[in-house]
């Protein structure tokens, strides 16, 4: 059985991150989407809120599971069994980046390879971070959040703003 992680802050979840899920889950057995922490990123969601939020999307996917973890990504994988990574790529901004990780990766687990997939054309240009931007304005965001999603986010906007206008 072949073993894909999927491995990202998720911070929401986007219809980009969901269009790459479905594309790994069509050509691994088992897929585990994994929440990761990155300490460079202040997050919107807690860990388990991003977890719930991926699992609210991916019920009609029987091969894919929701994780979370703080360990290093090449370790998480080998106690999964795994021996690929999943990265999405975006138009320009990802690959120098995700290069230089999917080297580092293997070089901590040599059985650990990395593969790269395209999301649909239409979210070439989306990330959690544009999203949040977006958030902050009375934008239509059904093209860039699973439907089940914008109420969440929303909500949470909501209260940030409120707790900001309490300061
Ligand atoms: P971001 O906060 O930038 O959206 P994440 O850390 O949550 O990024 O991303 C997890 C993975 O999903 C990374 O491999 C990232 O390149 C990929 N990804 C994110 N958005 C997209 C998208 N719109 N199309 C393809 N891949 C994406």
């Amino acid at each position: 059985m072949t073993i894909a992680v999927y491995p990202g802050s998720f911070d929401p979840i986007t219809s980009g991150h969901l269009n790459i899920i479905q594309r790994a889950a069509k050509i691994f057995d088992h897929l585990i989407v994994c929440v990761m922490v990155n300490s460079s990123k202040a997050p919107m969601f807690s860990q388990q809120e991003r977890v719930d939020m991926i699992r609210s999307v991916v019920g009609d996917l029987p091969n894919v599971e929701v994780d979370s973890s703080d360990a290093l990504l090449a370790e998480y994988a080998k106690s999964k069994g795994s021996c690929v990574i999943i990265k999405g790529l975006r138009a320009g901004s990802d690959f120098e980046n995700e290069f230089q990780m999917a080297l580092i990766n293997h070089k901590i687990n040599p059985a650990l390879d990395t593969m790269f997939l395209t999301a649909e054309h239409q979210f070439m240009y989306l990330s959690s971070s544009t999203v949040k931007e977006l958030g902050c304005y009375d934008v239509d965001l059904s093209d860039f959040l699973p439907e089940p999603i914008i109420p969440v986010f929303k909500q949470r906007i909501a209260d940030i703003r409120q707790g900001g206008d309490r300061k």
